[in-house]
């Protein structure tokens, strides 16, 4: 089942949704081009249980 989750991106601050299936793991992490600026986000999906978390970050970070 796909979740819909709210995302802010990491350069230009724009809010958007993303479809994530919390069946694909407990951990996921992809790279989301975002649908404003279309810079690479790098998303981070905690899945525990019913809930899911979701995290955007600069792909040049760490
Ligand atoms: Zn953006």
């Amino acid at each position: 089942m796909l979740d819909e989750k709210e995302i802010q991106c990491p350069y230009c601050w724009e809010s958007f949704s993303i479809l994530v299936d919390p069946s694909e793991g407990e951990e996921q992490s992809f790279v989301y081009d975002c649908e404003v600026c279309c810079r690479p986000i790098d998303v981070e999906v905690i899945v525990r249980g019913e809930n899911v978390k979701i995290r955007a970050k600069n792909k040049g970070e760490n």
